[in-house]
This record gives C-alpha cells, sequence and structure tokens, in this order.
C-alpha cells in the first residue's frame, strides 16, 4: 500500500514538529515504545515527560528506556495525564513542541484500566496552552472496546469545536476497514 499506515503518519507528524534540544510529552507511557521515540527525536539535550496511571506502566518503560540508554533525558510521572500543567516545571511551560496520546488500554493488562474522555480533553486543553506555536499532539484513538467508542465520540465532538484560530484539526482514518482500526487526530497549535 502507497497511503501511509496509521501508526507511521503519527510518528512522521511528530519527527516533523520535534528537534533536537525540544521539550515533549508522552501522555500514554504504557510499554514505553513511543516514550522511547520521543527521546530519539529530543536527543541528548532535550527532555520528555512521560505520564500514566499504572505503575507496571512507568516500570515497563523506565526498563525499556535504560536498556536504550535515554533513561536521562526522560522525566516520568505516575499521574494521569490530567495533571500535566501542574506537574511539568514552570520553566518548560510554553517549550513543548509535541505530545503524543496512545489512547485505550494497555495491552495484556488491565482492560478496565483505560484513557477517559474527560481527562483526555483535560489534558488537551493544557497543553493547547502550554506548547509552542506549531507545536503538534498526535491522539491515537482505539475504538474497538466499549469505552473506545464513547472516548472517540466525545474526542471528535470536542476537536470539531476547537477554534480555528486556535488550531489547525486534522483527522486521519481509513474508513472501509473492519474490526475498528485506530484512527489519529492531529492539532496543531497555531
Ligand atoms: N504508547 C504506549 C506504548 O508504547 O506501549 C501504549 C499506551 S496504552 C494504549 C494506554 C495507556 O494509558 C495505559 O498504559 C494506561 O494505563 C494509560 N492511562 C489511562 N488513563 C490515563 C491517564 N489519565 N493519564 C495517563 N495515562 C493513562
Amino acid at each position: 500500500m502507497k497511503m501511509e499506515r496509521i501508526l507511521p503518519f503519527a510518528k512522521n507528524l511528530l519527527d516533523k514538529a520535534i528537534r533536537p534540544g525540544d521539550v515533549v510529552v508522552d501522555a500514554t507511557v504504557g510499554n514505553g515504545h513511543d516514550t522511547a521515540f520521543l527521546a530519539e527525536l529530543v536527543g541528548e539535550t532535550g527532555k520528555v515527560y512521560g505520564f500514566d496511571v499504572q505503575e507496571e506502566a512507568i516500570a515497563a518503560t523506565g526498563k525499556r528506556l535504560a536498556e536504550h540508554h535515554l533513561l536521562e533525558r526522560v522525566t516520568l510521572f505516575h499521574e494521569g495525564h490530567e495533571q500535566l500543567a501542574a506537574k511539568i516545571p514552570t520553566h518548560d511551560h510554553g517549550k513543548i513542541t509535541g505530545a503524543i496520546f496512545n489512547l485505550g488500554y494497555l495491552p495484556g493488562s488491565d482492560k478496565m484500566i483505560v484513557t477517559r474522555p474527560e481527562t483526555t480533553i483535560a489534558a488537551i486543553e493544557q497543553l493547547l496552552e502550554m506548547m509552542a506555536p506549531e507545536g503538534i499532539i498526535v491522539l491515537v484513538i482505539y475504538h474497538g472496546h466499549d469505552q473506545g467508542a464513547v472516548e472517540r465520540d466525545s474526542l471528535l465532538r470536542y476537536c470539531q469545536q476547537v477554534d480555528q484560530k486556535t488550531a489547525h484539526v486534522l483527522q486521519y482514518q481509513f474508513i472501509n476497514q473492519q474490526n475498528n482500526p485506530p484512527f489519529i487526530i492531529a492539532i496543531e497549535k497555531r
């Protein structure tokens, strides 16, 4: 297939937005795959702030980062991403150029612990205040599970009403595939 698949598309958006030395956010670290990707993008002089509500996820991410010698450029918070503005030091507010939310539940873990639209939206609103102009938030939306469909609908409603003077909002989705594959909403601050 020549058209870009969902996860490579998400990574390419972040790659475009983020430069070495930047400050970025992984709002749902899970097993740390995206955290490691972001840590590579920001390089030795950059900073990644990572959030997750599960101790298990923070531990797995820490381990992955240590194995790849990336731990020093990452600060992990065992907190919900709705605490973003409170937890990220104020000297980094205004500097964030990229953020990713990989929504839903952690594969292989408790499927009852899922991201929720109220807290996801609270975090997006905080990020829109705290990002640098042209900073990009990427939401990867998994809507094949019950709560996922609820979160999808809330996020679409919220994102469609973001003032176009505040941000450009994109939806990238294959619309004829079975089994509700994930899709992307990307928000670029103006
Ligand atoms: N990107 C991750 C990876 O590379 O492995 C996968 C993330 S997984 C789909 C979603 C994660 O969001 C879970 O680890 C879950 O614990 C976490 N989560 C749920 N609610 C959260 C919240 N309010 N704040 C931060 N993380 C949350």
